[in-house]
């Protein structure tokens, strides 16, 4: 019986749960981390694959099912909560991450894997739509915003197909999408990622205001008062335009 508070809604369709772990590119790496693996749709064919597979679990029940139907995951590769776990602790070198995600954490799992982007050169991951479109949206386009942003300065984004709610038991009440990101560090950030954060928020928060708007709750100095940008919206900058952009003002008088 599937639980709520857990966000738990089982995937029913095997070729589905294919095509997300075929989603995954396998180079670099030969560790895999799957976060929710339920009933182990997702686990069934990522253990196929030669890759050593790990498992974040909560629901002891699930685990109990796993550990009798799996029996290739061993006692190890047993790692709990997600959000708890400290990964490079966790982890020696590279691993990928894979699920089909509890909705309610949404932000926190992909905020967790861009704090753990050193590690974490892949996700392929099922999100509510509205989540995955986001994440991979572009400038210009309605769905660009603060995830957009803030993701795809460490991640290039593909939006890779959309699941129907009635492939899943129970079914969600929202349409479901699957992403892949892969690491691609924008080095320019280096040491500046506060400030960073804080001009893509300031800027979104007031989408519909010129930078020079939206941008004022910071203070912005004085020698970028002139700055082109400013004279537009924040969903017409690119990723890297956000990136210089902070970089300049962090070297403004
Ligand atoms: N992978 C399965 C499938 O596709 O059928 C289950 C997906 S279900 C949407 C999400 C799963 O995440 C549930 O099994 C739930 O128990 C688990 N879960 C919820 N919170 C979690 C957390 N913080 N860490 C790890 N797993 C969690």
């Amino acid at each position: 019986r599937a639980k709520k508070h857990l966000g738990q809604h089982f995937l029913t369709d095997q070729n589905i749960a294919r095509n997300i772990v075929d989603g995954l590119s396998y180079q670099g790496y030969d560790q895999v981390l799957e976060v929710g693996p339920g009933m182990g749709v997702l686990t069934k064919s990522l253990l196929d694959k030669t890759t050593e597979t790990f498992v974040a679990e909560i629901d002891t029940e699930s685990i109990d099912y796993l550990k009798i139907h799996y029996p290739k995951l061993q006692e190890q590769h047993f790692v709990g909560d997600f959000l708890k776990i400290d990964i490079p602790t966790v982890f020696k070198g590279q691993l990928a991450v894979i699920g089909n995600f509890p909705y309610n954490i949404s932000s926190q799992i992909l905020f967790k894997i861009v704090d753990n982007y050193e590690v974490v050169p892949e996700m392929v991951g099922m999100f509510q739509k509205e989540v995955a479109e986001r994440t991979a949206a572009k400038p210009r386009s309605k769905d660009y915003g603060i995830l957009s942003v803030m993701i795809q300065a460490y991640y290039d984004v593909d939006y890779l197909f959309t699941v129907h709610e009635n492939v899943f038991n129970p079914p969600p009440k929202v349409k479901s999408g699957v992403i892949r990101m892969l690491r691609n560090p924008k080095e320019g950030l280096a040491g500046n990622e506060e400030l960073f954060k804080k001009i893509v928020k300031a800027g979104f928060n007031q989408r519909r205001k010129k930078l020079s708007n939206a941008l004022k709750v910071l203070n912005i100095p004085e020698s970028m008062k002139i700055h082109p940008f400013l004279d537009i919206r924040a969903e017409e900058l690119s990723v890297a335009d956000f990136i210089n952009f902070a970089n300049e003002w962090k070297d403004a008088k």
